[in-house]
């Protein structure tokens, strides 16, 4: 008889034991790192829809029932969640929730002159230590809920953290070989934790995920020449964003436009095809290897 079968026959817990654990994410990211370790045992969700943007989110109170019902709740913490923290006040308290800003390492923001500000980046998934990180906790809560199925969730997590570790020194292995260690970003810059960890150095339209949409005339000039000095093969944009600065800034020479996956979301139409966001990661890994030469 195994594990699961005992617990079953056991009449005061059946109810609760053969439910599913629901696990209900903020963003994408989470969403993709609790199913990957849950598998079949869990209903994951993810609150904010493939396809929309995540920066202006609001709750519905439907939503707001959903993070009620959950076993776990996710979120990133930073400027984007800040609605987050009004809601967690009204919830019920046996909720697990987890705020995934207190496993990561944190970077201050940084602005398109490389000078620091006091806040903190909030695009911490971009860092693969700290993806490896939030695996491992994820996978911590959801033992605790469902300790049965520990071993399950241990390999699931191992396996998961085995693949962005090899992804890791993949793309360390690229900038080590690489001919430029400079990349150029013709949008936003969401992925401060990805260049800082693998000591990438960048020139960026905008910093961070600012909504301003033009950029100064001064900084098209500063990337436009510093694309044709130095030859640069490519030319990054952001995933979801346009592609029309990337062009003015590729004209006239010989580079490529990009796209790099900051994942703060999926669209629809990868949600659907089951996009993962290690395909994503290999993806950006191709993309790099590409744009350092
Ligand atoms: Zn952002």
């Amino acid at each position: 008889m195994s594990a699961v079968t005992v617990l079953c026959s056991c009449a005061e817990n059946s109810q609760k034991d053969s439910r599913k654990l629901s696990i209900v994410t903020t963003i994408y990211p989470y969403y993709e790192f609790a199913r990957e370790i849950a598998g079949d045992n869990a209903h994951v969700s993810q609150l904010i829809p493939p396809g929309s943007e995540i920066h202006d989110f609001e709750p519905t109170p439907k939503d707001i029932l959903r993070i009620n019902d959950a076993d776990i709740f996710i979120y990133n913490g930073g400027e984007s969640d800040e609605w987050v923290e009004d809601v967690l006040k009204s919830i019920n308290s046996d909720v697990k929730v987890m705020r995934m800003f207190d496993y990561a390492d944190l970077l201050y923001e940084e602005d398109i002159e490389h000078n620091k500000g006091d806040e903190y980046d909030e695009h911490i998934w971009t860092s693969l230590e700290n993806d490896k990180k939030f695996v491992k906790a994820i996978s911590e809560e959801i033992i605790k809920l469902d300790t049965p199925n520990k071993d399950k969730y241990k390999t699931n997590s191992n396996a998961y953290i085995s693949k962005l570790n090899k992804l890791d020194s993949s793309f360390r292995a690229t900038v080590e070989n690489s001919a430029h260690n400079t990349i150029v970003v013709a949008d936003r810059f969401p992925i401060l934790y990805f260049v800082n960890e693998y000591g990438i150095k960048f020139e960026s339209a905008f910093p961070g995920c600012t909504s301003e949409t033009q950029p100064s005339i001064k900084t098209v000039t500063k990337l436009i020449d510093y694309v044709r000095k130095n030859e640069l093969p490519v030319v990054f944009h952001i995933d979801n964003s346009s592609e029309s600065l990337a062009r003015i800034i590729c004209e006239d020479s010989s580079a490529e436009i990009k796209t790099f996956y900051s994942m703060h979301n999926i669209t629809r139409e990868q949600f659907e095809s089951n996009t993962s966001f290690i395909s994503l990661l290999e993806l950006n890994l191709k993309s790099l290897k590409e744009a350092l030469g």
